[in-house]
């Protein structure tokens, strides 16, 4: 398909499925079955939000449809509530019962995950049936219509109306969500919480966020369901129906918006006319469908595995993020030159047996650079790894600015002003280099999640940005903003990193082999920025194996062979140490 096509094809059809039921040429039970899609849609988006974009596999969020359908039909039933007003009071339901589920299930990883929704979707479905308030097996039926002044929306073209406002605001708010700050957190999240922690993002309450945005979705399509249907029984949000969810967000394309939809269409129409048209080939009824359902689903998985939508769509278009450059952000007050700034007290840090990093002690003065070298292995990304809490120190020390860090999170860390590279890179190859470096600034915002769903926190999220885009263009990347980070080489993902890790502002920069990868050109071009990052009082700890590179720009070094400190000084001198020359050069002088 050419990209003209491609562009304009997926807005035109959906511009004519939404004028078709009121053409008079589409027969009402069609009409019907797009109101069904729209229902469905809702719960596949929250599921393309929480499976694909979050990673999170859910096969329990038929159970939330059902939060949202029961509220609504108790209240208007027993209560005599009117059903617009009890819309927030369903919604309200289905969030806090998510949220009462969500803070034990986002904490489970791997399989345990889909394991634990199957596990509570079963057991709500039984709550379901068993409650003789919710009508038991029978359900509740006399479910009141919406009414818009006395006019009762029971004409299934009314109800479309309702249906795909509801969809379509929807659509806005999440791409809305996940064009933000915490959008941006929340996509980063997928691949590995490590790189989202140490510049401040709170995973578990961003998966949080997740699951109970996706469940007030399905909640919502339950409201929906019970006035539109005006019955409501348990059969229809049990692990099955669940499943049938789950698989029209991956068949749509797990983590594209409108892949819910097209998943949503596929499987509801698929599903709906093979009941017509099979018995009329094999020429007998029987529940033949399921099995041809099940065989088209694994020939479309088959040949697309990202789902349907990208066949349309291709791949997903880079963010459009705003060019005005603005007001930069306030700076952190720095500490003056020479103050002691970290200090590392006998840190000790045994895996089983090994001792990775052994009593080891040295500090850091505000705006000095510190080598921290040493033959592989020798315990330098461990020592990263406990300055920035992401592993606990096992006995010892670590201070900073006087604040001692024993028992703090990777996100109090960066609070504080560290910030770091790791040596393996940790960035999201399916989001823009701006976005990936944006996250460094996630604690330079303070736009929540209600903001971002209305865009209220533009101002500030473009003020994020364009600090992420100096910092790009002072690693010498501007150019390469837009680009997804996976097509970078590896020599400049290192660098997009430094630019994260600028992006926090820090006090203290950690950079773990910064110059690996690097051309001859580039490394010239990073020793002049952290010497200019220096001179503006920031402070560095560089572990580095290009000797040149290391030497040329630490005041200090630090050496560490297998675990242990073996010499600290000047360059000058480290290099003369007859323990440093063993160590590290292997006995060769
Ligand atoms: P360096 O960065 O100096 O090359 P590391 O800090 O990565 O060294 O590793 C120091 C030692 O600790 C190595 O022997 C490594 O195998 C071991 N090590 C590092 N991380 C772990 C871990 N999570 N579990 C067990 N051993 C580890
Ligand atoms: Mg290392």
């Amino acid at each position: 398909m050419s990209p003209a096509v491609r562009k304009w094809l997926p807005p035109l059809f959906a511009i004519a499925v939404l004028i078709a039921p009121f053409t008079g040429w589409m027969p009402a039970y069609w009409v019907t079955l797009f109101n069904y899609i729209g229902l469905s849609s809702l719960v596949a988006l929250g599921l393309v939000l929480l499976t694909g974009v979050g990673g999170m596999t859910s096969f329990g969020q038929a159970a939330f449809v059902g939060f949202g359908a029961y509220t609504s039909a108790v209240l208007t039933l027993d209560y005599a509530v009117s059903p617009w007003l009890t819309l927030p009071v369903s919604l309200l339901v289905t969030a806090l019962g998510a949220l009462l589920i969500g803070a034990v299930t986002v904490r489970l990883s791997g399989h345990y995950l889909p394991l634990g929704t199957i596990a509570w979707g079963i057991a709500l479905f039984y709550v379901f049936g068993n409650s003789s308030t919710l009508g038991a097996h029978d359900g509740l039926s006399g479910v009141p219509p919406l009414r818009v002044g006395t006019h009762a929306l029971i004409d299934p073209r009314e109800y479309f109306v309702v249906v795909w406002i509801a969809v379509i605001s929807m659509i806005v708010a999440t791409r809305n969500l996940l064009d933000s700050r915490i959008g941006r957190a929340i996509r980063a999240l997928r691949r590995g919480a490590v790189a989202a922690e140490s510049f401040g993002v709170n995973a578990p309450r961003a998966k949080l966020i997740v699951f109970v945005y996706s469940a007030v979705l399905a909640g919502l399509a339950g409201w929906l369901y019970a006035h539109f249907q005006r019955s409501v029984s348990p059969g229809a949000f049990g692990v099955n129906t669940g499943i049938e969810y789950l698989i029209m967000a991956v068949m749509g394309g797990a983590g594209r918006i409108y892949g819910a939809i097209l998943g949503a269409a596929a499987v509801t129409i698929l599903k709906d006319q093979l009941q017509n048209i099979l018995p009329w080939i094999i020429g007998s009824t029987g529940n033949y469908e399921t099995i041809v359902f099940g065989a088209i689903l694994v020939l479309v998985l088959e040949t697309a595995p990202n789902g349907l939508w990208p066949l349309i769509a291709g791949p997903s278009p880079p963010p459009k993020v705003p060019q005005r450059p603005q007001a930069p952000l306030p700076d952190r007050e720095k500490p003056a030159a020479g103050t002691p700034l970290l200090r590392v007290t006998a840190a000790r840090k045994a895996f089983g047996g090994l001792i990775a990093v052994n009593d080891v002690s040295f500090e850091i003065a505000a705006g000095e650079i510190l080598g921290l070298i040493g033959p592989n292995g020798a315990g330098k990304s461990t020592t990263f790894d406990l300055l920035t809490c992401v592993t606990p120190l096992t006995s010892g020390n670590i201070s900073f600015c006087g604040k001692a860090l024993a028992g703090e999170h990777p996100q109090d860390v960066a609070r504080l002003g560290i910030s770091r590279t790791f040596q393996h890179v940790h960035l999201a190859p399916d989001m823009s280099v701006i976005e990936n470096v944006a996250l460094g600034a996630h604690l330079r915002g303070s736009a929540g999640t209600l903001r971002a769903f209305a865009h209220l926190e533009r101002q500030e999220d473009a003020a994020l940005l364009s600090n992420a885009k100096r910092q790009l263009e002072r690693v010498g990347l501007g150019e390469q903003a837009m680009m997804l980070a996976g097509s970078l080489s590896l020599g400049q993902l290192r660098l997009v990193e430094i630019a994260r890790a600028l992006c926090l502002d820090p006090v203290l920069l950690l950079l773990d082999e910064p110059a690996a990868g690097l051309r001859v050109g580039e490394k010239k071009e990073l020793a002049r920025l952290l010497r200019e990052l220096r001179a503006e009082g920031m402070s560095v700890l560089l572990v580095e194996h290009d000797m040149d590179f290391v030497m040329s720009l630490a005041d200090r070094l630090v050496v560490l062979d297998f675990g242990q400190k073996i010499a600290q000084g000047a360059p000058t001198d480290v290099r003369a140490d007859p323990r440093v020359l063993e160590a590290y050069l292997g006995g060769v002088t």
